[in-house]
């Protein structure tokens, strides 16, 4: 038996500048480096404040300001649209998972680079994942053209955050984590990132719901919700990750907060299956029963925890079983029946304890 078994893991190529209170001098940074003349910003007009505060006096082309949840495909024409007749020549996205996914759109079929800001903890930046929303189905894809070259990583960025949905962006990449622990190519390198994602993300919960001024929980959570991602890009979507990608597309919920409410579910039904990932999870949690362990944790910083409550309809319970089944991932630790399935969202609608 090997020590280490055969794996083939692909790293993907950019530069991570980290460092609080230094998004604008290390996006200056980026842009001179990538020698760019007419830079194409993407920022959504909800987060404007934010983006001038990070572009400072920085030139650009041109501005796109129109930014909406799943990248509907008519939204990613005009912004391509808007691209080519400035001439732009690199793509900067400043905002969550929403902006930088119309920005990969863009790179997408103009082969633009990206210098990708992130303000939430969603982590699409370092992965080359990308997606598109065309009459309510929404496909993604991966390709390395997606991929920004630079990633502006900046933990003051995200206090502006309202306290729940930095709550849930954070749930949303400790999914990556554990769901990553038994994704289709888990392999050493995800494994061993993932771990200190983990402890690093769940350091920073507490702080993100009791400290909202604390910057070193929002450092965490930013260092955490990179190095989860990376860990997604490489192991690719567990159970946990088909799920929510359907109840997101069929029942439009919001993204972050689906993750929190689906995760403790996931866990509390591989968990007898998975010992090596168990453990890894309960040291995370330091604690030696990581169900009850995570269900505490979301519990304690008011993470949403049913999916009624975020607009999905009881009835949909049946449709979604039906829809995800067939994606059950070969990878995944147990067998996954109908009667467990219905059974699993069925707890997560209702909000029931998961155990
Ligand atoms: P989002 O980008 O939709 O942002 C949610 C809301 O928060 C928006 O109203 C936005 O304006 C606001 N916001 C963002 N940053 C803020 C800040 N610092 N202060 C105040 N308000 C702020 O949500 P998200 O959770 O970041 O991203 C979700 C999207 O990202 C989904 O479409 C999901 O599919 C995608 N995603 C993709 C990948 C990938 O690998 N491709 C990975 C994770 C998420």
């Amino acid at each position: 038996m090997n020590a280490v078994a055969p794996f083939d893991h692909h790293t993907l190529g950019q530069r991570i500048l980290f460092g609080s209170g230094r998004a604008s001098h290390h996006l200056r940074l980026a842009v001179d480096e990538a020698g760019a003349a007419s830079p194409m910003v993407i920022a959504g007009s909800s987060d404007r404040a934010i983006a001038d505060a990070v572009l400072a006096d920085l030139p650009y082309a041109v501005r796109f300001d129109e930014v909406r949840p799943h990248v509907p495909s008519e939204l990613a024409e005009r912004a391509r649209v808007v691209a080519r007749k400035a001439g732009a020549d690199l793509l900067v996205s400043i905002g969550g998972g929403s902006t930088t996914g119309l920005a990969k759109a863009v790179a997408l079929t103009t082969g633009l680079p990206i210098v990708a800001v992130p303000t939430t903890y969603a982590g699409s930046e370092a992965t080359n994942v990308w997606g598109l929303t065309e009459a309510a189905r929404k496909t993604t894809g991966q390709d390395n053209r997606v991929v920004p070259s630079v990633v502006v990583y900046d933990a003051e960025l995200t206090r502006t955050l309202p306290r729940e949905l930095s709550i849930a962006s954070a749930c949303n990449a400790l999914a990556h984590c554990i769901d990553s622990l038994w994704a289709p190519r888990a392999d050493p390198i995800t494994t061993a990132l993932a771990t200190e994602a983990m402890t690093a993300l769940v350091r920073a919960l507490p702080d993100l719901a009791e400290h909202p001024d604390s910057l070193a929980g929002r450092e965490r959570a930013l260092y955490g919700a990179y190095l989860a991602a990376v860990v997604f890009a490489g192991a690719g979507s567990g159970l946990h990750h088909k799920i929510c990608h359907v109840l997101g597309g069929r029942f439009d919920l919001p993204h972050a907060q689906t993750h929190a409410v689906v995760l403790p579910y996931v866990l509390a039904f591989n968990a007898r299956c998975a010992p090596a990932a168990v453990s890894r999870i309960a040291d995370a949690l330091n604690t030696s029963d990581p169900v009850s362990g995570l269900r505490d944790l979301l519990e304690s910083v008011g993470a949403p925890h049913a999916l009624q409550t975020l607009g999905m309809p009881q009835e949909g319970v049946t449709e979604s079983t039906d829809l995800i089944l067939p994606l059950v991932p070969e990878s995944n630790p147990r067998s996954v029946t109908r009667h467990d399935l219905a059974e699993l969202l069925d707890s997560a609608w209702s909000g029931k304890s998961p155990s």
